[in-house]
């Protein structure tokens, strides 16, 4: 192939003009990103030469060597790795194909801080070296490939780049940058080593520099032929725990995670059994930007011998635990088969089940011995959690007992089983009501007979409770019930007197729930005398089988169709409002309009909004004047 010039994608020159001005200040993560580019490389090529052996050509040793040259003012990055054909080499280094790259951009622009770690959570890290050099070369040759199907990319990060072929004898891939001026502090062995130990020690396979030696004449370091490892090399998992401190752990984390924060919490096992495999899980202790991006590729990566296999992320973690980073290493699992294969595989099912309850472990005693911890954790994490009662059915008991709710009686962190342990003698059901904000849940006027009967009722206010209490009916034997659904039941917990008093009271006021049907039979299915309400004249409740108000306005607002049911409205005998319907006759419009602006306010009070606001003001104003 002749010499072509061809342009980036457009999302590619955003992106890079992004990086290089944002990044600046963090430049030095360049060096992690290639290195790490160049391991991948390797680990593809390990991968693709289990069948076919041939791939190793006479150079089976995987490595990664970097170098300089002060005169050129060049820093190379050489792997053994698989290599990129021509089309490879257009495609990987001209296009981005990854979901999320406008989020990421977004992102990037609005950082106060510019974080370098996003580049490389995003996947955009060969980028990242035009940061510090005006020109990138790459020249390849992919694993199999004859000596005569090189290539050499190249290009000066703006808007193109050339590729030609040319002919190359090693395989895999040199990543060559020429510095841009002022950049000359990076032509220093000692300073890319000190990064390369920083960001890649944890790298599986060797990183060779020259070795350097102290001239006597030249009175300096000058550079030797001979290849020195500097990283340790060492898959950190495979060592015995007893070995690892916990700030190595901490440093494991940051590598694979990008993530500054230390972890929330770690765990490590080998776990032997039907299936034998090593675990080192984390769970972070803030969310990433794009956790709600449910197939952004996996935290957590699959060895088989500390070859890596995959980082598919549901084959190896339920969706609702997509934040969890970590390595799992399998003794057993075949090598030879392929990536599809594998997510079938009865052995990667029981890998995945065994790591799952292996974090629900680790959840419940953080949740059990800290707190403060855990409150944070559920605050960054817990929207993503409650997923997994629909999506885990054999864990639902465990993941219920993590769930943290604000309720009528703390503002957050109630569980199931602090609800449970303030149960009232009588009260059957665990009480809850869903509603748009905190605020609205808590002036909900479904309440009010809750709160002066010193009942707990559950707020959800979250977007996926509604989803979530579709899969979840109950906790420890008792149902859950919503206060504005059904008839509620609270018989047990009134006296006699009470229980009289109310059916006399239901029994007079029949003729008024009468005219009122009359009146409302466009918009409520009933109208009925509530025995919820105390201070507020009317509630509107639904059917125990219908959709919930709230449920139906979340679907309308994301366009979608809710089932057309009518609601039902409750009235309070005892309040002024409703006492004066009572005196007001039938047929005169004064009693239509009253039981229109009843059902109105209770509408309104509940978050809903009004088809018609403009007769509830004429309404409302006619009566404040007449
Ligand atoms: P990511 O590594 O997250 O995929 P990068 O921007 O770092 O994103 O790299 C883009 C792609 O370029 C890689 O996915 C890979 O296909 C290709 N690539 C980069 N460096 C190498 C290399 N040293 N050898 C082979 N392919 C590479
Ligand atoms: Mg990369």
């Amino acid at each position: 192939m002749d010499k072509q010039t061809l342009s980036f994608q457009a999302e590619v020159k955003q992106i890079l003009h992004l990086v290089t001005h944002s990044l600046y200040s963090n430049k030095e993560v360049f060096l992690r990103e290639l290195v790490s580019n160049a391991s991948d490389a390797c680990d593809k090529l390990r991968f693709e030469a289990l069948d076919k052996a041939t791939l190793y050509e006479d150079a089976p040793k995987l490595e990664i060597r970097v170098w300089f040259d002060t005169e050129a003012k060049t820093i190379t990055i050489r792997d053994n790795g698989i290599g990129m054909s021509a089309e490879e080499a257009v495609q990987h280094l001209g296009t981005i194909a990854k979901s999320g790259t406008r989020e990421f951009m977004a992102k990037l622009e609005g950082e106060q801080k510019k974080d370098a770690n996003l580049i490389g959570q995003f996947g955009v890290g060969f980028y990242s070296g035009f940061i510090v050099a005006d020109r990138i070369t790459v020249e390849t040759r992919r694993a199999g490939a004859a000596p005569e199907e090189g290539v050499r990319w190249s290009s000066e990060g703006s808007g193109d780049f050339e590729v030609e072929t040319i002919t190359r004898t090693p395989r895999g891939t040199d990543v060559i940058l020429h510095l841009r001026a002022g950049e000359e502090e990076f032509l220093s062995a000692w300073k890319l080593k000190s990064i390369i130990g920083k960001y890649s020690d944890h790298i599986s396979l060797p990183v060779l520099m020259p070795k350097q030696k102290w001239d006597e004449e030249k009175k300096e370091q000058v550079t030797t032929d001979e290849w020195e490892p500097v990283n340790k090399a060492a898959a950190l998992w495979t060592r015995s725990k007893s070995e690892i401190t916990d700030a190595q752990y901490q440093e494991f984390y940051k590598q694979i995670s990008y993530d500054q924060e230390p972890p929330l919490a770690y765990t490590h096992n080998r776990v032997e059994g039907r299936s034998e495999y090593t675990q080192l899980l984390y769970v972070p202790a803030k969310a990433p930007f794009d956790l709600w991006n449910r197939d952004k590729r996996g935290g957590v990566k699959l060895y088989v011998k500390r070859v890596f296999i995959m980082d598919d992320a549901e084959a190896l973690m339920p969706v609702y635990l997509r934040f969890v980073k970590g390595v799992i290493d399998s003794a057993d699992l075949p090598l030879n088969v392929s990536r599809e294969l594998l997510q079938e595989s009865r052995d990667v099912k029981a890998i995945r089940e065994g790591c799952t309850k292996r974090v629900l472990s680790m959840l419940e005693d953080v949740a059990e011995n800290q707190k403060d911890k855990y409150a944070e954790f559920w605050g960054q994490f817990g929207s993503v959690l409650k997923e997994g009662m629909g999506e885990d059915h054999a864990n639902q008991e465990r993941l219920a007992k993590l769930l943290r709710f604000a309720s009528t009686t703390a503002d957050e962190g109630v569980s199931f089983d602090d609800y449970v342990g303030r149960m009232k003698e009588g009260q059957e059901a665990i009480y809850y009501i869903t509603a748009d904000t905190l605020a609205a849940a808590k002036n909900s006027p479904q309440l009010e007979i809750f709160r002066k009967k010193g009942l707990e009722v559950l707020l959800l206010t979250d977007r996926v409770d509604e989803w979530m209490l579709s899969h979840l009916y109950e906790f420890d034997g008792k149902p859950l019930q919503s206060v504005a659904k059904g008839g509620v039941d609270l018989s047990k917990l009134q006296d006699e007197e009470e229980k009289k008093a109310a059916e006399q009271a239901a029994e007079a006021f029949k003729p008024v729930l009468e005219r009122l049907k009359a009146s409302l039979k466009d918009r409520a299915k009933d109208v009925r005398a509530s025995t919820r309400l105390v201070d507020s004249p009317a509630c509107i409740v639904v059917d125990e089988g219908d959709m919930s108000s709230h449920l139906a306005r979340m679907l309308k607002q994301a366009g979608q169709s809710a089932p057309k049911s009518l609601p039902i409205l409750e009235v309070n005998p005892e309040h002024a409002l409703v006492k004066r319907l009572e005196g007001t006759a039938e047929g005169e419009p004064r009693f239509d309009d009253l039981a229109q602006i009843l059902f109105d306010q209770a509408l309104l009070a509940e978050g809903g909004q009004l088809e018609d606001p403009a007769a509830y003001v004429r309404r409302v104003n006619a009566l404040l004047t007449g």
